[in-house]
């Protein structure tokens, strides 16, 4: 099939892209690497009226440390992630996430703004920017505004974004020397989306972790923290009996859902799988 007729538009500041949004209504759609959009336009689940490509838009581009901050633009692709060295020292769990995503073709032109504004509940980046506890810049006709990442992601494939605002860039803390990461998920083949991931963060002295964040993805309607299990571990020496409280924690207090391939029950499984071979691996 082929998309329906639409009108294109390519500004070339942030502003005259709101300016544009603002005047063709919630009718208009953005659109960056096209990854997503494009299929959607194609199948007709999508009908915008008008197209805004914001690829031109300065403000949304690069890589940057401010501060103790790793500002991260919208327009960053996956493989930009994949390959900076900026990425690499300052938030390696975005690194070894990063070949998770699709095929290369893909992580070429696909963005990390993108990603974040669709809000798969199956995508890496939501959860990694979860987990590393990421505010993201939004600009809208009002100005600017910040929300963290654990108020942006509402529900499947709803984030807090409006169809007036424009995702511009998301900041997090720099990585620690203390600070370890896990990032691993299980899928069908490599490139496909996740059955289950998880994100693991946190502080490390000798077998104790703290500071703990397990975020799991593909198994609810957002990418969900698991806080009890965190709790559970958090500042006690780390051995098998501790993980398997941990284990035990994490499957009654996620309730996964099932997709259009897996069930419920297959995912919850997962979930205990990819703590304990995480917390395994981080205390090794
Ligand atoms: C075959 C295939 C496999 C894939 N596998 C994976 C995978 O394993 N994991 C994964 O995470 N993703 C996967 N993807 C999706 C891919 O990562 C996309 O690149 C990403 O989801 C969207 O980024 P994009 O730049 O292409 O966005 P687009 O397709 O251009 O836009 C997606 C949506 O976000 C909105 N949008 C884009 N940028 C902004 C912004 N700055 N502010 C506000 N709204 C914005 C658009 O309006 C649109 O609604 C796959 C895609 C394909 C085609």
């Amino acid at each position: 099939m082929k998309a329906a007729a639409f009108d294109y538009a390519k500004p070339k500041a942030l502003s005259e892209a709101l300016a544009m949004l603002a005047e063709a209504g919630e009718d208009a759609q953005l659109i960056a690497g096209g990854q997503t959009l494009l299929a959607t336009l194609n199948l007709r689940l999508s009908e915008p009226s008008m197209l805004i490509d914001i690829t031109n838009l300065e403000e949304l581009k690069g890589i940057s440390v401010i501060g103790d901050q790793l500002r991260i633009g919208a327009l960053v692709t996956h493989t930009e992630i994949e390959e900076s060295k900026l990425i690499a020292q300052h938030a390696p769990l975005l690194k070894a996430a990063a070949p998770h995503i699709a095929h290369r073709a893909i992580r070429n032109l696909g963005t990390w703004g993108g990603s974040l504004a669709y809000g798969d509940p199956a995508a890496e980046w939501p959860a990694c920017s979860l987990a590393l506890n990421a505010t993201m810049l939004i600009g809208g006709p009002d100005g600017e505004r910040r929300i963290s990442a654990q108020d942006f992601f509402i529900d499947l494939y709803t984030t807090s974004l409006e169809p007036n605002e424009i995702l511009i860039a998301t900041e997090m803390p720099i990585a620690t020397s203390n600070q370890v990461f896990y990032f691993h998920e299980l899928a069908r083949r490599h490139g496909d989306y996740a059955i289950a991931g998880v994100a693991l963060v946190a502080n490390k002295a000798g077998n104790v972790l703290s500071d703990c964040t397990f975020t799991f993805f593909s198994v609810c309607a957002t990418p969900i923290m698991a806080k009890k299990a965190q709790a559970l571990v958090d500042g006690k020496p780390l051995n098998d009996e501790l993980i398997a409280n941990a284990v035990a924690a994490v499957r009654e207090e996620i309730e996964s859902i099932a997709d259009i391939t897996n069930s419920a029950q297959t995912k919850q499984h997962l979930i205990g799988v990819l703590l304990e071979r995480g917390l395994k691996h981080l205390i090794a």
